[in-house]
């Protein structure tokens, strides 16, 4: 750990901060392994340009916490690789290959795919010798995204918070921002069980209908390389106005902060289901919470994806996936709401008690330096 990085430190880590260079590659990345009390850390890998210390840090304490508030045998991690994850695909393979060398050694983290990676990426990391969740198919993984395992949890979440807010998901009219692997498969799930997918977007822009989108249409568009823009079911209405569309449950599932402060008084939606993370500011959260509107904190509302990865490293199938995902979502999102009523305290603050009690319990059991071997 470099001397800049001792300000991330507190009662919970970060354990270890590994700066990595591979000079041939040119690959710079940065692993943070936060806590592993619980368990070897699992926690994504992420490409982009512009990723950084901090960043890392953030989102492998929110991994810690995801974790624990799972329930899972897990600490929390995160590594970040610097570059554009559109790179040549040779390229791309020499950065991952490296990166996986560089870490095989790093025995309490365990990678999975995240934004700029996917499950080849994983399978490149193992082939390398390092551990990894989030696999293909062909060398034993569950396709996370593929069977949509955080949509999966998000759903669930929201079938536990609809009846705080007096709405049933069979004919809720529900927004789905960002349609990719989450939030695709959040429309489909929702629209399956009878909800009205009254809009929907992504990158390019976004539609609306009140009477409900065709989601089996959307999907197929989509998945044949259409763009939302291009869509010709529905009305098309301006990007970002999604946040403020007439509904009952809103879904962002797309990039971090896109509900805040000062956009947080246009949501009609009763009910806020995040699949991204840190979709919502906390300060929008309080606001929101303020004038009634639930919102779920993302580290309950989108664990699917993680529990998968975990079943997945455990050995287990994709139905123990699938059930242990219904059951610890649906729990955790039930614990949540109970401890805000008796507390009297934020979603978020709720959720945090819980997961800090349970880093904090497994701590109770590690040696000084919580190492869990
Ligand atoms: P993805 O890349 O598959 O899809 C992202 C979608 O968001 C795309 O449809 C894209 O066009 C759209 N999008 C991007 N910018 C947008 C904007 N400004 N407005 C509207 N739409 C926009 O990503 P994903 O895997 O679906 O992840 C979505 C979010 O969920 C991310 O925040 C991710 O960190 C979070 N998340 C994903 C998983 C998972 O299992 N994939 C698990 C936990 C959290």
């Amino acid at each position: 750990m470099t001397s800049e990085a001792f300000r991330f430190c507190d009662d919970l880590g970060p354990k270890t901060i590994l700066h990595v260079y591979q000079p041939t590659v040119g690959l710079k990345a940065i692993v943070v392994v936060d806590n592993v009390a619980r368990g070897p850390a699992i926690g994504g890998t992420r490409m982009a340009p512009d990723v950084s210390l901090e960043e890392c840090f953030r989102l492998a304490r929110a991994m810690t916490l995801k974790n624990a508030a799972a329930g899972l045998p897990h600490g929390g991690a995160k590594s970040v690789i610097f570059g554009d994850p559109h790179m040549p695909g040779d390229k791309k393979e020499q950065y991952i290959r490296a990166f996986g060398h560089c870490i095989k050694d790093i025995r309490d983290y365990i990678p999975g795919p995240d934004m700029g990676t996917n499950e080849k990426c994983m399978a490149l990391i193992k082939d390398e010798g390092g551990r990894c969740a989030g696999l293909p198919a062909d060398v034993g993984g569950i396709p996370l995204d593929e069977i949509g395992a955080t949509a999966l949890g998000v759903v669930c979440s929201t079938d536990v918070a609809k009846e705080r807010v007096g709405l049933k998901v069979k004919g809720a009219r529900v927004a789905v921002q960002g349609f990719g692997a989450v939030g695709k498969h959040a429309a489909r799930f929702l629209d399956e069980r009878g909800s009205l997918i009254v809009s929907a977007a992504d990158i390019s822009g976004a539609v609306y209908d009140p009477d409900g989108l065709d989601i089996p249409a959307l999907i197929e568009h989509v998945e044949g390389g259409g763009v939302i823009s291009d869509f010709a079911g529905g009305k098309q209405i301006e990007r970002d106005s999604i946040i403020g569309v007439d509904c009952d449950i809103l879904i962002p599932a797309a990039r971090p902060d896109v509900i805040r402060e000062d956009n947080q008084a246009d949501v009609k939606a009763k009910l806020i289901v995040p699949g991204a993370n840190i979709g919502v500011t906390e300060a929008a959260e309080k606001m929101l919470h303020e004038r009634g509107v639930l919102c779920i904190p993302d580290f309950i509302a989108n664990a699917g994806g993680v529990i998968c990865a975990a079943v997945e490293f455990a050995g287990g199938r994709k139905r123990d996936a699938v059930a242990t995902i219904e059951e610890k979502v649906a729990g955790n999102t039930e614990e949540m709401l109970r401890r805000m009523d008796d507390k009297g305290v934020l979603p978020r603050e709720a959720a945090v008690a819980m997961a800090r009690e349970r880093v904090d319990a497994a701590m109770r059991y590690t040696r000084f330096d919580g190492d869990w071997h």
